[in-house]
């Protein structure tokens, strides 16, 4: 709920409104998880709370963790049975969560595990918080090895250690715009959990509309578009959404969104073998991302060598190809960086999302 939600439903129970940003701030600062240990409240109201609300609706049936714990996958479903999967990973400077949007994704991409599940449901703001509060909780109870530097401090006994929220996780963020953003929206709320404008990520299979919408949204996130292939006849053998929005189209609004919001977008490529990685893609890649003028549109490309997902005929591009496309693209002026694998073993890395009961 929002601070104005949990206002109107204290109102109505004839609670002074300043018991509201207690609540608030037991869920999204202190995240306590049951009403009970909101010791700052009346026990009338907390009894209230107990009986009338409901504060956790995932129900996270496993977590699998690898890379001496500084990777951990949760498994979840939603209160209809459908599943999701959220991603923890902690560096020595940094954690981040990969949250999920969706239930499964309708834009059946061919090298993805979660597109193979076909759309199941969207999820709502709250059940995308909780993957949030969920990694969050996680951080708190690691104690000293997470260095992200946040300290308690006499104000604020709970500072927040999550320093990046991608939403990368199952499905398609765009496909569900409204209540996608009203997550964001809230989790940014400095008087909540606070996370900053920098500290989100959205990444979209090249949904022109949401690409649009986000370019008029009133603070700036980071906004990373898979792009996946060079030219329409690749790209859509590999992402049915290209007939629909096609790459020329899709690169004029990644061009409007940075001229609007003065922000650098970071390009997905995955990287198949002999598929869209030869040195010749890399250099129409490098020639769509260059102004007629000779300047570069404001961007990064992001190499991810493609993980595995079973019941495909697709392989992953070797380094040494890996090294050449990456070359191709510095030699040709465009930044670009190959992404750092995490959690393939316990198929939580990019795209191989398909559920607790798939995999
Ligand atoms: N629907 C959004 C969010 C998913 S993000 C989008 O398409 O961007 C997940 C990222 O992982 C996307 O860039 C997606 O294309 C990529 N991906 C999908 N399957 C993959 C795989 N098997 N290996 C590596 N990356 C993959």
């Amino acid at each position: 709920m929002t601070l104005e939600q949990i206002e109107e439903l204290l109102a109505s129970w004839s609670e002074p409104k300043f018991r509201a940003g207690q609540v608030y701030r037991q869920l999204y600062v202190n995240l306590a998880r049951r009403p009970e240990y909101m010791t700052d409240l009346s026990k009338d109201l907390r009894s209230k709370l107990l009986e009338e609300t409901r504060m956790e609706t995932l129900r996270f049936d496993k977590v699998l963790t690898c890379d001496k714990d500084m990777t951990k996958k949760a498994l979840f479903h939603l209160p209809d049975g459908n599943p999701g999967e959220c991603v923890l990973m902690v560096y020595k400077d940094r954690a981040t969560v990969c949250v999920s949007s969706q239930s499964g994704c309708p834009m059946a991409c061919a090298f993805c595990a979660t597109g193979k599940l076909g759309f199941l449901c969207d999820l709502t703001p709250g059940q995308m918080i909780e993957q949030v509060l969920w990694a969050e909780r996680e951080l708190r109870g690691m104690g000293r090895k997470v260095g992200t530097g946040a300290q308690p401090t006499q104000k604020n006994r709970f500072p927040r250690l999550l320093s990046n929220i991608v939403f990368m996780g199952m499905g398609e963020p765009f496909n569900n715009y409204d209540q996608w953003w009203e997550a964001v929206e809230r989790l940014h709320d400095p008087d909540g959990f606070n996370m900053g404008a920098r500290g989100f990520t959205v990444s979209t299979v090249g949904l022109i509309p949401g690409i649009d919408r986000l370019a008029d949204a009133p603070y700036a996130i980071n906004l990373a578009v898979s792009l996946h292939a060079p030219n329409d006849e690749l790209r859509f053998d590999m992402m049915p959404v290209n007939k629909r929005y096609p790459i020329a189209d899709l690169i004029d609004s990644v061009r409007s969104y940075t001229g609007k919001t003065g922000r650098r977008v970071s390009f997905e490529y995955i990287l198949l073998q002999e598929k869209n990685d030869t040195p010749e893609l890399a250099r129409q890649l490098a020639g769509l991302l260059t102004n007629p003028d000779g300047s570069h549109l404001l961007c990064h490309v992001n190499l991810i060598p493609w993980n595995h997902v079973p019941g495909t005929p697709l392989e992953r591009s070797q380094r040494a190809r890996v090294d050449i496309f990456q070359k191709e693209l510095s030699n040709a002026g465009i930044p670009c960086t190959v992404r750092i694998e995490r959690g393939t073993e316990i198929g939580a890395a990019c795209g191989q999302l398909a559920g607790a009961n798939a995999g």
